[in-house]
Protein backbone atom coordinates (compact mmCIF):
# COMPACT_ATOMS: atom_id res chain seq x y z
CA UNK A 1 0.00 0.00 0.00
CA UNK A 2 0.84 3.36 -0.81
CA UNK A 3 2.59 5.37 2.34
CA UNK A 4 -0.30 7.97 2.29
CA UNK A 5 -3.05 5.72 2.14
CA UNK A 6 -2.19 4.18 5.14
CA UNK A 7 -2.87 7.25 6.70
CA UNK A 8 -6.14 7.13 8.76
CA UNK A 9 -6.71 4.27 11.58
CA UNK A 10 -9.69 4.27 12.63
CA UNK A 11 -11.38 5.65 15.08
CA UNK A 12 -8.53 8.77 16.04
CA UNK A 13 -10.27 11.84 17.29
CA UNK A 14 -9.20 15.52 19.09
CA UNK A 15 -6.11 15.70 19.67
CA UNK A 16 -4.59 12.24 18.57
CA UNK A 17 -6.26 12.72 15.21
CA UNK A 18 -4.13 15.93 15.54
CA UNK A 19 -1.10 14.76 16.29
CA UNK A 20 -1.39 12.44 13.20
CA UNK A 21 -2.31 14.87 10.93
CA UNK A 22 0.37 17.07 12.15
CA UNK A 23 3.17 14.20 11.21
CA UNK A 24 1.41 13.00 7.82
CA UNK A 25 1.90 16.31 6.74
CA UNK A 26 5.46 17.05 8.71
CA UNK A 27 6.49 13.78 6.73
CA UNK A 28 4.74 14.54 3.12
CA UNK A 29 4.93 17.86 2.17
CA UNK A 30 6.89 18.30 -1.01
CA UNK A 31 10.41 20.01 -0.50
CA UNK A 32 10.07 24.16 -1.69
CA UNK A 33 6.48 24.21 -1.00
CA UNK A 34 6.34 26.55 2.48
CA UNK A 35 6.05 30.28 1.35
CA UNK A 36 8.24 31.13 4.87
CA UNK A 37 10.89 28.49 4.20
CA UNK A 38 14.50 29.28 2.48
CA UNK A 39 13.84 26.65 0.03
CA UNK A 40 10.49 28.09 -1.47
CA UNK A 41 9.95 27.80 -5.52
CA UNK A 42 5.92 28.64 -5.97
CA UNK A 43 4.98 25.24 -7.24
CA UNK A 44 3.56 25.00 -10.62
CA UNK A 45 -0.04 23.29 -11.69
CA UNK A 46 1.05 19.90 -11.75
CA UNK A 47 2.66 19.73 -8.46
CA UNK A 48 0.04 21.40 -6.75
CA UNK A 49 -2.50 18.82 -8.43
CA UNK A 50 -0.42 16.20 -7.61
CA UNK A 51 -0.09 17.13 -3.67
CA UNK A 52 -3.49 17.65 -3.19
CA UNK A 53 -4.62 14.41 -4.79
CA UNK A 54 -1.79 12.28 -2.29
CA UNK A 55 -3.68 14.90 0.72
CA UNK A 56 -6.44 13.23 -0.45
CA UNK A 57 -5.45 9.97 -0.15
CA UNK A 58 -3.96 10.84 3.17
CA UNK A 59 -7.02 11.57 4.38
CA UNK A 60 -7.13 15.17 3.87
CA UNK A 61 -9.28 16.02 1.22
CA UNK A 62 -13.53 15.49 1.53
CA UNK A 63 -12.95 14.87 4.94
CA UNK A 64 -17.09 15.23 6.21
CA UNK A 65 -18.11 13.46 2.45
CA UNK A 66 -19.59 10.05 2.51
CA UNK A 67 -17.03 7.57 1.44
CA UNK A 68 -19.36 6.19 -1.27
CA UNK A 69 -18.12 9.21 -2.89
CA UNK A 70 -14.72 9.25 -2.03
CA UNK A 71 -14.58 11.19 0.90
CA UNK A 72 -13.60 9.89 4.37
CA UNK A 73 -16.85 10.11 6.43
CA UNK A 74 -15.43 11.96 9.39
CA UNK A 75 -16.97 14.81 11.43
CA UNK A 76 -16.62 18.82 10.98
CA UNK A 77 -14.88 18.81 14.23
CA UNK A 78 -12.08 16.81 12.62
CA UNK A 79 -11.95 18.95 9.67
CA UNK A 80 -11.35 22.00 11.36
CA UNK A 81 -8.28 20.41 12.97
CA UNK A 82 -6.81 19.35 9.74
CA UNK A 83 -7.81 22.59 8.99
CA UNK A 84 -5.77 24.45 11.73
CA UNK A 85 -3.03 22.13 11.36
CA UNK A 86 -2.85 22.97 7.47
CA UNK A 87 -3.23 26.83 8.14
CA UNK A 88 -0.70 26.55 10.75
CA UNK A 89 1.95 25.47 7.47
CA UNK A 90 2.54 28.53 4.84
CA UNK A 91 1.08 25.85 2.21
CA UNK A 92 -0.10 26.86 -1.68
CA UNK A 93 -3.77 27.82 -1.87
CA UNK A 94 -6.24 24.87 -3.43
CA UNK A 95 -6.20 24.58 -6.68
CA UNK A 96 -9.73 23.18 -6.86
CA UNK A 97 -11.24 25.12 -3.69
CA UNK A 98 -14.28 26.19 -5.90
CA UNK A 99 -14.51 22.18 -6.22
CA UNK A 100 -13.69 21.18 -3.12
CA UNK A 101 -15.81 23.70 -1.47
CA UNK A 102 -18.23 24.94 -3.09
CA UNK A 103 -19.51 22.47 -5.84
CA UNK A 104 -18.96 19.49 -3.76
CA UNK A 105 -21.02 20.70 -0.69
CA UNK A 106 -24.05 21.93 -3.49
CA UNK A 107 -23.81 18.62 -4.94
CA UNK A 108 -24.11 17.04 -1.86
CA UNK A 109 -27.05 18.77 -1.22
CA UNK A 110 -29.05 18.91 -4.18
CA UNK A 111 -27.59 16.72 -6.60
CA UNK A 112 -28.79 12.81 -7.64
CA UNK A 113 -27.15 9.95 -6.48
CA UNK A 114 -25.86 8.97 -10.01
CA UNK A 115 -24.65 12.60 -9.88
CA UNK A 116 -22.77 12.58 -6.46
CA UNK A 117 -21.43 9.51 -7.04
CA UNK A 118 -20.38 11.19 -10.99
CA UNK A 119 -18.97 14.24 -9.44
CA UNK A 120 -17.28 14.00 -6.14
CA UNK A 121 -14.43 11.08 -6.99
CA UNK A 122 -12.90 13.07 -9.70
CA UNK A 123 -12.84 16.29 -7.70
CA UNK A 124 -11.27 15.11 -4.51
CA UNK A 125 -8.88 13.24 -6.65
CA UNK A 126 -8.08 16.09 -8.33
CA UNK A 127 -8.80 14.62 -12.13
CA UNK A 128 -11.61 17.80 -12.50
CA UNK A 129 -10.86 20.98 -11.50
CA UNK A 130 -14.04 23.60 -10.75
CA UNK A 131 -14.64 26.89 -11.54
CA UNK A 132 -17.76 28.81 -10.44
CA UNK A 133 -19.45 30.66 -13.40
CA UNK A 134 -21.90 33.29 -10.89
CA UNK A 135 -20.40 37.21 -12.19
CA UNK A 136 -21.36 38.72 -15.42
CA UNK A 137 -20.33 41.81 -16.97
CA UNK A 138 -23.71 43.37 -15.48
CA UNK A 139 -23.86 40.83 -12.56
CA UNK A 140 -21.97 40.37 -10.11
CA UNK A 141 -23.26 42.12 -6.42
CA UNK A 142 -26.35 42.05 -8.29
CA UNK A 143 -26.51 38.79 -9.30
CA UNK A 144 -29.78 38.30 -9.73
CA UNK A 145 -29.48 40.30 -12.68
CA UNK A 146 -27.45 37.68 -15.12
CA UNK A 147 -28.44 37.51 -18.02
CA UNK A 148 -27.06 33.53 -19.66
CA UNK A 149 -29.38 31.93 -20.31
CA UNK A 150 -30.52 28.45 -20.65
CA UNK A 151 -33.30 26.97 -22.83
CA UNK A 152 -34.47 23.45 -22.52
CA UNK A 153 -34.35 21.79 -26.42
CA UNK A 154 -35.62 18.07 -26.15
CA UNK A 155 -33.56 16.34 -23.99
CA UNK A 156 -30.68 18.90 -23.61
CA UNK A 157 -29.89 22.37 -22.51
CA UNK A 158 -28.88 25.07 -24.95
CA UNK A 159 -26.54 28.02 -23.05
CA UNK A 160 -25.72 31.00 -24.40
CA UNK A 161 -24.13 33.73 -22.22
CA UNK A 162 -20.84 35.54 -20.99
CA UNK A 163 -19.02 35.15 -17.51
CA UNK A 164 -16.42 37.01 -15.91
CA UNK A 165 -13.85 37.09 -13.56
CA UNK A 166 -14.24 33.08 -13.15
CA UNK A 167 -11.42 31.92 -11.24
CA UNK A 168 -9.19 28.91 -11.97
CA UNK A 169 -11.43 28.74 -15.21
CA UNK A 170 -8.11 28.48 -17.70
CA UNK A 171 -7.25 24.89 -15.51
CA UNK A 172 -11.19 23.93 -14.72
CA UNK A 173 -12.55 21.04 -16.37
CA UNK A 174 -16.17 21.63 -15.38
CA UNK A 175 -18.22 25.06 -14.47
CA UNK A 176 -20.42 25.71 -11.62
CA UNK A 177 -22.60 27.83 -13.59
CA UNK A 178 -25.69 29.95 -12.61
CA UNK A 179 -28.06 29.92 -15.41
CA UNK A 180 -31.72 31.87 -16.01
CA UNK A 181 -34.51 29.18 -17.50
CA UNK A 182 -37.30 31.78 -16.60
CA UNK A 183 -37.55 36.05 -17.83
CA UNK A 184 -35.15 37.93 -16.60
CA UNK A 185 -38.34 40.16 -14.90
CA UNK A 186 -38.09 37.02 -12.38
CA UNK A 187 -35.12 37.60 -11.20
CA UNK A 188 -34.70 35.14 -8.11
CA UNK A 189 -36.66 32.84 -9.93
CA UNK A 190 -36.11 30.64 -12.54
CA UNK A 191 -32.57 30.85 -12.41
CA UNK A 192 -30.62 26.89 -12.50
CA UNK A 193 -27.24 25.55 -11.80
CA UNK A 194 -25.51 23.16 -14.41
CA UNK A 195 -22.17 21.25 -14.30
CA UNK A 196 -21.08 22.61 -17.57
CA UNK A 197 -18.05 21.02 -19.02
CA UNK A 198 -15.27 23.43 -20.62
CA UNK A 199 -14.42 21.55 -23.10
CA UNK A 200 -17.82 21.65 -24.37
CA UNK A 201 -18.46 23.13 -28.19
CA UNK A 202 -19.44 26.41 -27.93
CA UNK A 203 -16.94 27.32 -24.69
CA UNK A 204 -14.44 30.08 -25.14
CA UNK A 205 -12.25 30.76 -22.12
CA UNK A 206 -10.12 34.05 -22.43
CA UNK A 207 -7.42 34.64 -19.31
CA UNK A 208 -7.25 38.05 -17.93
CA UNK A 209 -4.57 39.12 -16.49
CA UNK A 210 -3.84 40.09 -13.02
CA UNK A 211 -1.75 43.42 -11.33
CA UNK A 212 0.39 40.44 -9.80
CA UNK A 213 0.91 39.33 -13.43
CA UNK A 214 -0.84 35.99 -13.35
CA UNK A 215 -3.42 34.72 -15.27
CA UNK A 216 -5.98 33.28 -12.71
CA UNK A 217 -9.56 34.20 -13.74
CA UNK A 218 -10.89 34.03 -16.83
CA UNK A 219 -14.20 35.56 -18.74
CA UNK A 220 -16.19 32.87 -20.17
CA UNK A 221 -18.16 33.16 -23.34
CA UNK A 222 -20.83 30.12 -23.80
CA UNK A 223 -22.37 30.13 -27.14
CA UNK A 224 -24.81 27.86 -27.79
CA UNK A 225 -23.38 25.39 -25.45
CA UNK A 226 -25.52 22.05 -25.11
CA UNK A 227 -25.56 20.66 -21.09
CA UNK A 228 -27.07 17.14 -21.21
CA UNK A 229 -29.97 17.14 -18.86
CA UNK A 230 -28.59 14.77 -16.60
CA UNK A 231 -25.62 17.55 -15.93
CA UNK A 232 -28.36 20.20 -14.30
CA UNK A 233 -28.11 20.33 -10.89
CA UNK A 234 -31.28 19.93 -8.91
CA UNK A 235 -34.75 21.40 -10.09
CA UNK A 236 -34.79 24.52 -12.84
CA UNK A 237 -36.28 26.44 -10.09
CA UNK A 238 -33.89 25.73 -7.24
CA UNK A 239 -30.82 28.15 -8.61
CA UNK A 240 -31.25 30.64 -6.68
CA UNK A 241 -31.89 29.09 -3.47
CA UNK A 242 -28.84 26.41 -4.33
CA UNK A 243 -26.51 29.64 -5.39
CA UNK A 244 -27.49 31.44 -2.32
CA UNK A 245 -26.67 28.32 0.01
CA UNK A 246 -23.42 28.41 -2.09
CA UNK A 247 -22.56 31.99 -0.85
CA UNK A 248 -22.97 31.02 2.33
CA UNK A 249 -20.75 28.31 2.21
CA UNK A 250 -18.47 30.50 0.62
CA UNK A 251 -18.45 32.91 3.53
CA UNK A 252 -18.58 30.70 6.79
CA UNK A 253 -17.01 27.35 5.92
CA UNK A 254 -14.67 27.97 2.93
CA UNK A 255 -10.80 27.93 3.79
CA UNK A 256 -11.62 27.33 7.72
CA UNK A 257 -7.55 27.14 7.87
CA UNK A 258 -7.91 31.25 7.48
CA UNK A 259 -7.31 32.19 10.70
CA UNK A 260 -4.12 29.84 11.53
CA UNK A 261 -2.62 30.84 7.85
CA UNK A 262 -3.54 34.47 9.22
CA UNK A 263 -1.22 33.87 12.26
CA UNK A 264 1.70 31.74 10.39
CA UNK A 265 1.72 34.85 7.66
CA UNK A 266 1.94 37.25 11.32
CA UNK A 267 5.11 34.66 12.89
CA UNK A 268 6.36 34.77 9.79
CA UNK A 269 6.64 38.79 9.46
CA UNK A 270 7.73 39.29 13.35
CA UNK A 271 10.89 36.63 12.68
CA UNK A 272 11.68 38.47 9.25
CA UNK A 273 11.79 41.46 11.22
CA UNK A 274 14.08 40.47 14.15
CA UNK A 275 16.73 39.05 11.42
CA UNK A 276 17.36 42.60 10.58
CA UNK A 277 18.66 45.61 12.85
CA UNK A 278 16.03 48.37 10.91
CA UNK A 279 12.81 46.27 11.40
CA UNK A 280 13.48 45.06 14.89
CA UNK A 281 14.08 48.59 16.31
CA UNK A 282 10.77 49.42 13.77
CA UNK A 283 8.45 46.37 15.30
CA UNK A 284 9.76 47.68 19.08
CA UNK A 285 9.04 51.80 18.48
CA UNK A 286 5.00 52.38 19.61
CA UNK A 287 2.61 52.15 16.00
CA UNK A 288 4.18 49.33 14.78
CA UNK A 289 4.59 47.41 18.50
CA UNK A 290 0.21 48.39 18.46
CA UNK A 291 -0.35 47.78 15.23
CA UNK A 292 0.90 43.69 15.18
CA UNK A 293 -0.37 43.37 18.46
CA UNK A 294 -3.70 44.12 16.88
CA UNK A 295 -3.27 41.43 14.27
CA UNK A 296 -3.25 39.40 17.17
CA UNK A 297 -7.02 40.56 18.18
CA UNK A 298 -8.16 40.28 14.85
CA UNK A 299 -6.40 36.78 14.46
CA UNK A 300 -8.19 35.80 17.79
CA UNK A 301 -11.29 37.10 16.80
CA UNK A 302 -11.69 35.05 13.46
CA UNK A 303 -10.64 32.05 15.55
CA UNK A 304 -13.32 32.49 18.13
CA UNK A 305 -16.06 32.78 15.25
CA UNK A 306 -15.28 30.14 13.67
CA UNK A 307 -15.19 27.21 16.27
CA UNK A 308 -18.51 27.81 17.71
CA UNK A 309 -19.60 27.44 13.78
CA UNK A 310 -18.39 23.79 13.67
CA UNK A 311 -20.64 23.65 16.54
CA UNK A 312 -23.51 24.53 15.27
CA UNK A 313 -22.89 23.32 12.16
CA UNK A 314 -22.82 19.71 14.02
CA UNK A 315 -25.98 20.53 15.46
CA UNK A 316 -28.20 20.70 12.47
CA UNK A 317 -28.30 24.67 12.66
CA UNK A 318 -27.43 26.60 9.16
CA UNK A 319 -25.43 29.95 9.34
CA UNK A 320 -27.03 31.80 6.92
CA UNK A 321 -26.35 35.52 7.03
CA UNK A 322 -24.00 35.73 10.05
CA UNK A 323 -21.39 33.81 7.44
CA UNK A 324 -21.16 37.95 5.92
CA UNK A 325 -19.81 39.33 9.79
CA UNK A 326 -16.62 36.51 9.57
CA UNK A 327 -16.38 36.97 5.43
CA UNK A 328 -16.14 41.13 6.67
CA UNK A 329 -13.89 40.82 9.41
CA UNK A 330 -11.35 38.26 8.00
CA UNK A 331 -10.94 40.02 4.55
CA UNK A 332 -10.61 43.91 6.18
CA UNK A 333 -8.32 42.83 8.67
CA UNK A 334 -6.39 40.61 6.46
CA UNK A 335 -6.26 43.84 3.94
CA UNK A 336 -5.14 45.63 6.88
CA UNK A 337 -2.04 43.24 7.75
CA UNK A 338 -0.97 42.69 4.42
CA UNK A 339 -0.49 46.66 3.55
CA UNK A 340 1.18 46.40 7.42
CA UNK A 341 3.65 43.77 6.82
CA UNK A 342 4.70 45.31 3.12
CA UNK A 343 4.97 49.03 4.71
CA UNK A 344 7.01 47.19 7.18
CA UNK A 345 9.47 45.16 5.10
CA UNK A 346 9.91 47.88 2.13
CA UNK A 347 11.79 49.29 5.18
CA UNK A 348 14.39 46.92 5.41
CA UNK A 349 17.89 48.34 4.19
CA UNK A 350 19.81 47.57 0.68
CA UNK A 351 21.49 44.42 0.87
CA UNK A 352 19.07 42.65 3.81
CA UNK A 353 19.46 39.47 4.93
CA UNK A 354 17.65 36.50 1.86
CA UNK A 355 15.42 35.43 4.65
CA UNK A 356 14.26 39.17 4.42
CA UNK A 357 14.08 39.61 1.27
CA UNK A 358 12.05 36.24 0.55
CA UNK A 359 9.57 37.32 3.14
CA UNK A 360 9.04 40.53 1.36
CA UNK A 361 8.43 39.23 -1.60
CA UNK A 362 5.87 36.68 -0.16
CA UNK A 363 4.32 39.78 1.43
CA UNK A 364 4.00 41.80 -1.74
CA UNK A 365 2.07 38.49 -3.30
CA UNK A 366 0.18 38.37 -0.30
CA UNK A 367 -0.76 42.34 -0.66
CA UNK A 368 -2.01 42.24 -4.37
CA UNK A 369 -3.56 39.48 -3.58
CA UNK A 370 -5.58 40.65 -0.85
CA UNK A 371 -6.97 43.62 -2.07
CA UNK A 372 -9.36 40.91 -4.10
CA UNK A 373 -10.41 39.53 -0.82
CA UNK A 374 -12.59 42.42 0.06
CA UNK A 375 -14.36 42.33 -3.25
CA UNK A 376 -15.00 38.08 -4.15
CA UNK A 377 -17.53 36.33 -2.29
CA UNK A 378 -19.29 39.49 -1.58
CA UNK A 379 -17.92 43.08 -1.42
CA UNK A 380 -17.70 44.60 1.80
CA UNK A 381 -20.23 47.12 1.36
CA UNK A 382 -22.65 43.97 0.43
CA UNK A 383 -22.05 42.43 4.06
CA UNK A 384 -22.72 45.75 5.51
CA UNK A 385 -25.99 45.90 3.95
CA UNK A 386 -27.05 42.18 4.42
CA UNK A 387 -25.42 42.58 8.47
CA UNK A 388 -27.90 45.85 8.56
CA UNK A 389 -31.12 44.69 6.76
CA UNK A 390 -30.70 40.68 7.74
CA UNK A 391 -29.27 40.79 11.48
CA UNK A 392 -29.50 44.10 12.58
CA UNK A 393 -33.39 44.48 10.77
CA UNK A 394 -32.37 48.05 9.59
CA UNK A 395 -34.35 49.24 7.05
CA UNK A 396 -33.41 48.43 3.88
CA UNK A 397 -31.05 51.28 2.06
CA UNK A 398 -30.22 49.40 -0.99
CA UNK A 399 -32.31 49.43 -4.00
CA UNK A 400 -31.22 46.10 -5.46
CA UNK A 401 -31.16 42.79 -3.95
CA UNK A 402 -27.34 42.33 -3.32
CA UNK A 403 -25.21 39.11 -3.72
C1 LIG B 1 -10.04 37.81 -7.45
C2 LIG B 1 -11.50 37.62 -7.78
C3 LIG B 1 -11.95 36.36 -8.04
C4 LIG B 1 -13.29 36.17 -8.38
N1 LIG B 1 -13.71 34.90 -8.69
C5 LIG B 1 -14.99 34.70 -9.08
C6 LIG B 1 -15.40 33.40 -9.51
O1 LIG B 1 -14.64 32.43 -9.50
N2 LIG B 1 -16.66 33.25 -9.93
C7 LIG B 1 -17.56 34.27 -9.95
O2 LIG B 1 -18.71 34.05 -10.33
N3 LIG B 1 -17.20 35.53 -9.58
C8 LIG B 1 -15.92 35.76 -9.15
N4 LIG B 1 -15.52 37.02 -8.79
C9 LIG B 1 -16.44 38.13 -8.96
C10 LIG B 1 -16.96 38.72 -7.67
O3 LIG B 1 -17.92 37.90 -7.08
C11 LIG B 1 -17.55 40.12 -8.02
O4 LIG B 1 -16.46 40.92 -8.43
C12 LIG B 1 -18.26 40.74 -6.87
O5 LIG B 1 -19.44 40.05 -6.56
C13 LIG B 1 -18.58 42.23 -7.14
O6 LIG B 1 -19.25 42.37 -8.34
P1 LIG B 1 -18.76 43.39 -9.48
O7 LIG B 1 -17.30 43.17 -9.70
O8 LIG B 1 -19.69 43.28 -10.64
O9 LIG B 1 -18.90 44.83 -8.83
P2 LIG B 1 -20.27 45.71 -8.61
O10 LIG B 1 -21.33 44.77 -8.17
O11 LIG B 1 -20.49 46.41 -9.92
O12 LIG B 1 -19.85 46.67 -7.49
C14 LIG B 1 -19.07 47.85 -7.71
C15 LIG B 1 -19.02 48.64 -6.39
O13 LIG B 1 -20.34 49.06 -6.01
C16 LIG B 1 -20.63 48.58 -4.69
N5 LIG B 1 -22.05 48.16 -4.62
C17 LIG B 1 -22.70 47.39 -5.53
N6 LIG B 1 -23.97 47.17 -5.13
C18 LIG B 1 -24.12 47.81 -3.95
C19 LIG B 1 -25.19 47.95 -3.02
N7 LIG B 1 -26.39 47.39 -3.25
N8 LIG B 1 -24.98 48.67 -1.88
C20 LIG B 1 -23.77 49.25 -1.64
N9 LIG B 1 -22.70 49.15 -2.47
C21 LIG B 1 -22.88 48.44 -3.61
C22 LIG B 1 -19.73 47.37 -4.48
O14 LIG B 1 -19.50 47.14 -3.10
C23 LIG B 1 -18.46 47.81 -5.22
O15 LIG B 1 -17.69 48.64 -4.40
C24 LIG B 1 -14.20 37.26 -8.43
C25 LIG B 1 -13.73 38.55 -8.13
C26 LIG B 1 -12.39 38.74 -7.82
C27 LIG B 1 -11.92 40.13 -7.52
Amino acid sequence: MDQDQAFLPPGLAGEEYRAHVRAWLAAHVPAGFLADQADHQAPDLDACRAWEAAMHRGGLAGITWPQAYGGHGLTLREHLIANQEIGRLALPESVNSLGKELAGPIILAIGSEEQKRRYLPPLLEMREIWCQGFSEPNAGSDLAGLRTRATRDGSVWRVNGRKIWTSGAPNAQRCLLLARTGPIEDRHRGLALFAMRMDAPGVTVRPLRQMDGREHFAEVFIDDVVIEADDALGAPDQGWSAAVRVLAIERATNRMYRAWRFENELHHLVRACRLDATLAALIESGTYHRRLAETVVDIDIIKAYVEPVVERLMAGESIGDRGSLMKLHWSEAHQRFAALALELLEQAPPGAAPEVQAARARFQRLYLAARAETIYAGTTEIQLGIIGDRILGLPRERARGGR
